[in-house]
């Protein structure tokens, strides 16, 4: 599932290529994937594309926001006339002349022959237009948690793990303590900073604390840098991958070599989801 680095891309590209463009018309597919009133943002004009945790805020000028989530499998593409001939990359590869297609599932129709495509095959992901001003209080961005590399202090780090026994992977995985990490980054910042992902949260050192913040944000800013993971179908608004996936340290790892001393890395299930450490260098 894309995390704040795939996110935060997707969010580069709306701002670089939204701003500005008028919304004409929309269509919608498959009605469960849109909430609101669509007739609100005709005529609106894009003024800013905001992320808060994974989730994406496309502010118009006329006092109503378009909000998303992409979930597991979503993608928001991007399409200019010039720009036509780009490939879509992610697990189906498709041309973005080809689309819309089946998994098409609400169409932004822009001024100046551009589209906005929203694209998901699992259907988890949602688009909620609401007024801007009420956005903060939204079920998903209310309960959202201070956010690395942007207002999560040590400090407040140092009070959310102090208060719980929970093992550490599993709280930096809840975004009403902490927005926008996921299990890939999990999974890295926790080997880069020698924790292991079993750890009661409220055992940690204040050193470990301050190696695992240090971390987090430098496996974040990695997945920034080099346009998001690609593991299954995220893309960038113009269908093209990340390169992420090309500097995992440990995550989907399992049974190779441990890329600091050699050991076997392992697999376990924490809170359901696919854990990945070295035995020998995290503890
Ligand atoms: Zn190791």
């Amino acid at each position: 599932m894309p995390e704040l680095p795939e996110v935060e891309t997707i969010r580069i590209g709306l701002q670089k290529y939204l701003v500005g463009h008028i919304i004409k018309d929309i269509t919608i597919n498959l009605p469960k994937q849109l909430s609101g009133d669509t007739k609100a943002v005709i005529g609106a004009r894009v003024v800013v594309v905001k992320r808060f945790g994974k989730g994406l805020v496309i502010e118009l000028d006329n006092g109503y926001s378009i909000t998303a989530h992409v979930k597991m499998t979503g993608q928001l593409l991007y399409k200019e006339p010039y720009l036509s001939k780009q490939v879509i990359a992610g697990n189906a590869k498709v041309s973005m002349t080809s689309l819309p297609d089946k998994y098409t599932h609400v169409i932004f129709y822009l001024d100046k022959g551009a589209i906005l495509f929203y694209r998901d095959v699992r259907q988890f992901g949602w688009i909620k237009i609401v007024r801007s001003d009420l956005v903060a209080s939204q079920p998903y961005f209310k309960k959202l948690g201070p956010e690395p590399l942007r207002d999560l202090t040590f400090e407040q780090f140092q009070v959310i793990l102090q208060k719980r026994k929970t093992p550490i992977k599993q709280l930096l995985m809840d975004q009403s303590l902490i927005a926008g990490i996921g299990n890939i980054y999990a999974n890295d910042a926790l080997f880069v900073s020698r924790i292991h992902p079993q750890r009661p949260a409220n055992s940690l050192s204040e050193e470990e604390q301050k190696n695992l913040l240090h971390a987090i944000e430098q496996v974040l800013k990695k997945g920034i840098e080099v346009g998001g993971a690609s593991e299954w179908s995220y893309v960038d608004a113009l269908g093209k991958s990340g390169r992420y996936q090309n500097y995992f340290q440990v995550y989907r790892k399992h049974s190779q070599p441990c890329p600091r001393c050699g050991s076997e890395i392992q697999v376990i299930r924490l809170g359901g989801r696919g854990t990945f450490f070295c035995p020998k260098c995290q503890k």
